[in-house]
């Protein structure tokens, strides 16, 4: 190598001005996800370059290749929906690509594909606002995953998701789980004995997929739906405890028990001291009708009162005036 060309090497290795597509490729790679620790936003930059310079030079297969690099560090180092969508665009361009970290061991990139999809899924589901469209939409993400079965999930844990992200499988059940708490929710308005069944599919799946959190809070859904109790008032039985029936202050004394057992009602109505158990539509009409007459005492208080306000308010006036007069009178006869 002449002199001449030793100079142009140094300069292309600092600048990388002036580089083939090929160096470009191993540039992203020495300059990015190779350094300690890794920069992976420089990396996808010199995978897009490459990906150009691929292009320039005809090389189809390469430039595809190289873009779909540039679109999964992208997506690690920002997993914005937008990365997602494009990294799960341009990995489908290409069979295989190197796994994240390393330029030699090639990976297939349709169970990447699949777990992005999932998560995109995931998302969909989640944004919806009817309980019954989150149901389906988490109930597709768990299914778009069960594809991939027990493999490891290797892009979860990086996009810093809540969950489980070691196995498909159990992610799988953890969106199932989710889909299933949806679906409960759903059904609570026509059936709190199916939307119980659903809830209790919950709370197991929750379990299975070792997400303490979401098993208590389903969980503590599923003991109040269970609860049934007649209401005082109009004696339907009704089941949900704080959803279709509710414990309202009052006052009880034993003979209430007494009255209860005699006429072989539900004593669980009264089994809270000094409680009682009102349906919601009779406990709410109580509510509304107590509401509607503390406006209205409301209301007519301030008419009582406004006048006196008003007077009082005169009188004070008048004392102010008659002060600064006097303030007045006194410092005239001082001067
Ligand atoms: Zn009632």
């Amino acid at each position: 190598m002449s002199i001449f060309d030793k100079i142009k090497q140094a300069a292309k290795d600092t600048t990388g001005l002036g580089l083939n597509a090929t160096e470009q490729y191993n540039r992203a790679y020495q300059k990015g996800v190779f350094l300690a620790p890794p920069n992976y936003k420089a990396a996808a930059e010199h995978f897009v370059k490459a990906s150009g310079k691929f292009t320039e030079e005809g090389n189809q297969a390469m430039a595809v290749r190289a873009n779909a690099n540039a679109a999964l560090y992208t997506l690690i180092v920002a997993p914005t929906p937008e990365a997602i969508d494009n990294a799960v665009k341009t990995m489908s361009q290409v069979q295989q690509l190197e796994r994240i970290g390393s330029q030699t061991e090639m990976v297939a990139t349709g169970p990447l594909v699949i777990e992005l999809r999932a998560v995109q899924l995931a998302a969909q589901a989640e944004a919806c606002s009817a309980h019954m469209e989150k149901a389906v939409g988490f109930k597709n993400a768990s299914q778009a995953l069960l594809k991939i079965g027990n493999a490891p999930l290797q892009l979860t844990d990086r996009l810093k998701l809540p969950g489980p992200f070691d196995k498909a499988l159990k992610r799988a059940v953890y969106y199932q789980a989710f889909s299933d708490y949806h679906a409960g929710c759903a059904k609570l308005a026509e059936s709190p004995q199916s939307a119980q069944d659903f809830f209790q599919s919950s709370t197991t799946r929750f379990k299975q997929a070792q997400v303490s959190d979401m098993e208590s809070k389903v969980g503590a859904l599923l003991q109040d739906v269970q609860f049934k109790r007649h209401c005082w008032m109009c004696g339907r039985e009704m089941q949900g405890r704080n959803i279709y029936f509710k414990y309202y202050p009052t006052s009880t004394a034993p003979y209430h028990n007494r009255v209860v057992e005699a006429l072989q009602q539900d004593a669980g109505m009264i089994d809270s001291p000094n409680e009682v158990t009102l349906c919601t539509v009779c406990g709410l009409a109580v509510e509304a009708q107590a509401d509607a007459y503390a406006v209205k005492r409301m209301n007519e208080l301030r008419e009582e009162l406004v006048p006196v306000i008003n007077g009082l308010r005169n009188d004070v006036n008048n004392l102010i005036e008659r002060v600064n007069e006097l303030a007045r009178m006194a410092h005239t006869h001082r001067g």
